[in-house]
């Protein structure tokens, strides 16, 4: 099989073994946790895998023509949501007219898995980026049925996997909204639940519930989480910087990325769905009146579908026209894939025989100066990123 062995193309999408004819696809996890295919001895050489797979053949892009600077004004919405709340808008008016929203949600046992919603409750775990791979086990096959049901179906998802969706399904179907959002990349579940197990076994804390990207008054960053967990019998809250929490601040170095990641031909502004969303994290440069930890998204619209949805719900947005070079020169993830930081391999090797202890000491300490810094009021921040950064 054309990918197996070549992990810096494998995006552990599993459509591979999804559309094998003979079953003999199964995948395993290397010692990073990202899972990769292998073929077993029934393999019969049809080549179905290679001429679906995402990566080898991947799907027509689509150039994007028209973009915005989005958020919705819905409050409520935009404070449960990572950035501006696009996706939670566009899918309210997918339910509220009888479809169905495909997204990423924890399980109860904070594994990430894809799931399908019918109803607004039934949305509420999809809110907010999770920095992890989604399991797509089921996944495309759920979709192909709820299709034929000729109601709205909504697919919010990685670039990555949305192309292998369009690989899957073949052809277009009306009734399908493609949505995929700037991804500069997913580490594994796997080095998630080391990290959580590290709670454990060192504070003696069980985390129930994770959060990315919570939303805190007087924020310094976007980049807060918080924690929910149990610890000698009482359920406790905590929200701390990024940089705080080995698992997060991996993210945000792009250390703990999945080798494809690094090699992501996703990344630019033609793209596989027909809205994409991101951040606009610089947006306070063109409008001050804007405060960015409120949450404002850039939106591109990929396709005729992409403008019409968007013409449904804009309504209940606040908007403004950017083009969308201007946007892509304030989104690094939409001109080219993540840079492989130095070092990775030396991440890993201290994972696998020292834990996560030794690789919080020896490459996750929180830099003094940046918790200094984020500690500071905004005006005092912002005049040392004029002045002294020269931003
Ligand atoms: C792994 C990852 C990397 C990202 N990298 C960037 C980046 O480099 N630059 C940038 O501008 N934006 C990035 N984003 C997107 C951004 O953070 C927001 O999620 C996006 O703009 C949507 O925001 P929202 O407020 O509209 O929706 P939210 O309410 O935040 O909705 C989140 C949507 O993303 C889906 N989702 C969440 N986690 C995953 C996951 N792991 N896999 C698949 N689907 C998921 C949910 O199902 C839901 O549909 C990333 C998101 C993820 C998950």
């Amino acid at each position: 099989m054309g990918i197996a062995g070549k992990k810096e193309l494998c995006s552990g999408c599993r459509l591979c073994e999804e559309v094998c004819p003979v079953g003999c696809i199964s995948l395993e996890k290397d010692r990073e946790g990202f899972l990769y295919p292998g073929t077993g001895e029934a393999c019969i050489n049809c080549g179905l895998c290679e001429r679906k797979c995402p990566v080898l053949a991947p799907p027509l892009k689509y150039l994007a023509d028209e973009g915005y600077m989005a958020f919705s004004n819905d409050k409520s919405l935009r404070l449960k949501a990572s950035s501006g709340g696009i996706f939670g808008e566009i899918a309210k008016w997918v339910i509220q007219n009888g479809g169905v929203v495909f997204g990423a949600e924890f399980d109860q046992n904070l594994k990430l898995v894809w799931a399908a919603a019918t109803n607004g409750d039934e949305l509420e775990g999809f809110y907010k980026s999770k920095y992890i791979q989604c399991d797509m086990k089921g996944f495309y096959n759920e979709v192909k049925v709820r299709l034929e049901e000729n109601r709205p179906v909504l697919v919010s998802g990685t670039p990555c996997d949305i192309a292998a969706l369009r690989n899957y399904l073949g052809k277009d179907y009306d009734n399908l909204i493609l949505l995929d959002f700037v991804c500069h990349g997913v580490p594994s579940q796997d080095f998630f639940d080391k990290c959580m197990a590290y709670y454990k076994d060192f504070f003696g804390k069980k985390v129930l519930k994770y959060s990315f990207r919570a939303k805190q008054k007087r924020a310094s960053t976007p980049k807060i989480f918080e924690i929910e967990y149990t610890k000698n019998g009482k359920t406790k809250k905590k929200t701390d910087l990024y940089m705080k929490d080995p698992f997060y601040f991996a993210f945000q170095k792009r250390i703990s990325l999945r080798p494809s990641c690094y090699e992501c031909e996703f990344a630019e502004t033609k793209r596989v769905s027909d809205i994409t969303m991101g951040d606009f994290h610089t947006i306070e440069k063109y409008r001050g009146d804007i405060n960015r930890m409120d949450g404002v998204s850039m939106v591109l619209l990929n396709t005729e579908k992409g403008k019409d949805v968007f013409s449904k719900i804009k309504g209940g947005l606040s908007i403004q026209r950017f083009d969308v070079g201007v946007l892509a020169d304030n989104n690094e993830c939409l001109k080219g894939a993540a840079k492989r930081p130095m070092g990775r391999d030396e991440f890993f090797d201290i994972l696998e025989k020292d834990g996560i202890g030794a690789l919080i000491k020896r490459k996750l300490k929180p830099n003094r100066v940046a918790l200094v810094y984020y500690s500071l009021p905004k005006f005092v921040r912002k005049i040392l990123k004029k002045f002294v950064l020269g931003e």
